[in-house]
């Protein structure tokens, strides 16, 4: 029972190859982390796993919960926080509130709730990360730190059975980095959430995660847990 198989998965830029046979597997309820140098092909994996690049027979397979990413049709629990993922906020006159109802209606509105019930599971996605005081506040107006949280209130707002995080962290201090780890790691010991993350942030990997996968040179190698501090400088 996988939340994430991956085998044999191939991809390239043109003639350009960036994964040449990467194998992974996540089982359901774990938290694992995907770590690898810039360029190694982190988020070209993670836009294959959300069906953003093309995957055709000759490339691999990936299953999501236990289903083919073809055929896959429960996108309602995945969660997804992306890299740089206020990009498109900066200057966007949206409130807090706004921001994680809109995400109730991705993948083209496959699950569509009523007024009442809406505003319920927004409000339960923003208490679950401390950000309900803000629920009116233009997301422009937050703090770095607080601007990340409601990107996991967004990703949390379908109460997703897997959450997929690309560098959920980058640009975030110290202390709000530690919240945020909190945050997750409460969401995937007490809730079974299944965590995959990728990550720049070594320090935070032996407190997290279950396992540890690098990606080097187009395959994924699994990081032996006991030795994972010795990893450094590899990376
Ligand atoms: P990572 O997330 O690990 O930093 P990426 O998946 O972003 O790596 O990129 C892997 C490689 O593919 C890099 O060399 C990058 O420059 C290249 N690349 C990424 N996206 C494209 C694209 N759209 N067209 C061409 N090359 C790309
Ligand atoms: P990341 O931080 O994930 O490595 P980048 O900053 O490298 O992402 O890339 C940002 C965007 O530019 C992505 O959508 C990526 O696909 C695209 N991109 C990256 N490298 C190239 C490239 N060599 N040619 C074309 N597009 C690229």
């Amino acid at each position: 029972m996988n939340a994430i198989e991956i085998k044999g998965l191939t991809f390239s830029y043109g003639n350009t190859p960036v994964l040449k046979g990467a194998d992974l597997s996540v089982p359901k309820g774990r938290f694992a982390a995907l770590i690898g140098a810039n360029g190694a092909g982190k988020s070209t994996l993670i836009k294959m796993l959300l069906g953003e690049l093309p995957l055709t027979g000759e490339n691999g397979s990936i299953e999501l919960m236990d289903q083919e990413l073809k055929q896959f049709d429960g996108w309602s629990q995945v969660g997804y926080v992306p890299q740089n993922g206020m990009a498109g906020y900066k200057d966007f006159p949206a409130s807090v509130e706004e921001i994680v109802k809109a995400n109730l209606y991705s993948r083209i509105g496959l699950f569509r709730f009523g007024g009442k019930k809406e505003k319920e599971l927004v409000h339960q996605a923003l208490c679950q990360v401390g950000m309900e005081p803000f629920e009116k506040r233009l997301i422009g107006k937050l703090s770095g730190g607080q601007q990340q949280r409601v990107l996991l209130a967004r990703a949390l707002v379908n109460q997703p059975k897997l959450l997929i995080l690309d560098e959920p962290t980058s640009g975030v201090d110290k202390e709000n980095t530690e919240e945020f780890y909190r945050l997750i790691k409460k969401f995937n010991r007490e809730d079974g959430v299944t965590v995959f993350m990728v990550t720049h942030d070594r320090n935070c990997l032996s407190e997290l995660a279950d396992d540890v996968w690098h990606l080097h040179n187009g395959t994924m190698i699994r990081v032996n847990f006991e030795r994972k501090g010795e990893c450094d400088g590899d990376i």
